[in-house]
């Protein structure tokens, strides 16, 4: 029997999410970003339903290797690079390929022996201000890697942008010529576009395109769906009612009774909550799913529950289907009633949250 709550994963969604990439950048390659358990996806799942990308990147060490030792061939790249000899012990070992994003990095380099044993990423930092050199930084930087013996060449040359999202700020062109103008001519291949920077603009596509977002069918852009750009939602979040009952006018619901009920109607109680990582901010009035049909939530989100106004539905009965987002539902209406973003909704999907393929049911 499936639990009461659980998350469907479209893998065909994804395989045709990865071919919008292909068409904004059809002369990239393709490293899909499947950091966070793949967005919260399940690492492995979403690394084998994308066998067609040219590489993946996750942030660190560790997911990098659960990735190898899954038996994945791919290039890997470790955005956030390591930190100490032996994170860079394991990179070599597991053929991960790091970000160098620091002088601190670049010195446990320097002391290595190792002959070409890594291929790196070189990070410049074009007005982020997270990681990665400053431009009058690159070239010492750039030197000093150019003599470390365990390096492979020629070295790889990465920025990553701050505002993308914003398709009206012109702090993303900035970007992209302060990094154009600081590599130069130098060899290596580049990489500036995240799924904003693919999606807004054609100046950020370079040799490599780092698509995250976009490939689990989500809008990087605070006023669309990914819907409307043609993508498809790769996860919904399902569960069930599993109370329902009438409710009389001044009858409080939830924690601080922060909801009072003004005419009588009928109360659904949906089992899925913080725990399950739906957003505990959601505010009264977020549209969720019942038998296909939309109502609102009421009152405050609690760790297991929420409850929902069944005015509209009143042949609602324990054990209908409840879906939280998913197709008919998008995350991305979700993450603004909550006022957050899509992407803290699928990466914040919890382990006690079961989930499963589509393909499978
Ligand atoms: C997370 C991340 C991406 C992907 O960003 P999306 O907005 O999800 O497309 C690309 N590059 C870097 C360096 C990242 O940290």
């Amino acid at each position: 029997m499936i639990p009461a709550v659980y998350a469907v994963l479209d893998l065909n969604a994804a395989e045709h999410n990865l071919q919008k990439v292909r068409s904004y950048a059809p002369d990239a390659k393709i490293m899909a970003v499947i950091k966070a358990n793949g967005y919260g996806h399940g690492l492995l799942r979403i690394a084998e339903a994308l066998q067609n990308v040219d590489a993946f990147a996750v942030a660190r060490v560790d997911e990098g290797i659960r990735l190898r030792k899954a038996g994945n061939k791919r290039r890997i790249v470790v955005l956030e690079g390591f930190t100490c000899a032996e994170e860079l012990d394991e990179l070599v070992k597991y053929r991960l390929d790091p970000l160098v994003h620091s002088f601190t990095q670049l010195e446990i380099l320097e002391n290595r022996t190792e002959q070409e044993a890594c291929a790196i990423w070189l990070k410049l930092d074009t007005g982020m201000n997270r990681l990665g050199f400053k431009p009058e930084e690159f070239n010492a930087a750039y030197q000093r890697l150019n003599q470390c013996s365990i390096i492979r060449h020629p070295i790889s040359l990465m920025t990553h942008l701050a505002n993308a999202d914003d398709k009206q700020d012109t702090t993303t062109l900035k970007q992209i010529s302060l990094f154009n103008d600081t590599v130069g001519l130098l060899p290596g291949q580049r990489s500036i576009a995240n799924s904003a920077g693919i999606l807004a603009w054609k100046e950020a596509l370079t040799d490599w395109v780092r698509p995250g977002v976009m490939l689990y069918g989500i809008s990087p852009f605070p006023d669309n769906t990914g819907a409307q750009l043609g993508l498809k939602p790769v996860m919904g979040l399902h569960s069930r009612l599993i109370a329902v009952k009438p409710i009389s006018r001044g009858d409080k619901v939830g924690y601080s009774g922060t909801w009072i009920c003004e005419k009588p109607t009928i109360l659904g109680v949906v089992a899925i909550g913080y725990g399950d990582g739906y957003p505990r901010y959601a505010k009264t009035g977020t549209p969720v799913l019942v038998n296909g049909q939309r109502v609102p939530l009421i009152g405050r989100v609690s760790m297991d529950m929420i409850t929902v106004d069944l005015e509209t539905q009143p042949k609602a009965k324990p054990g209908d289907p409840v879906t939280l987002w998913g197709a008919g539902l998008a995350v991305e209406e979700i993450a603004l009633c909550a006022d957050t973003i899509p992407y803290t909704l699928v990466c914040g999907v919890t382990q006690r949250v079961l989930i499963l393929e589509k393909s499978a049911l």
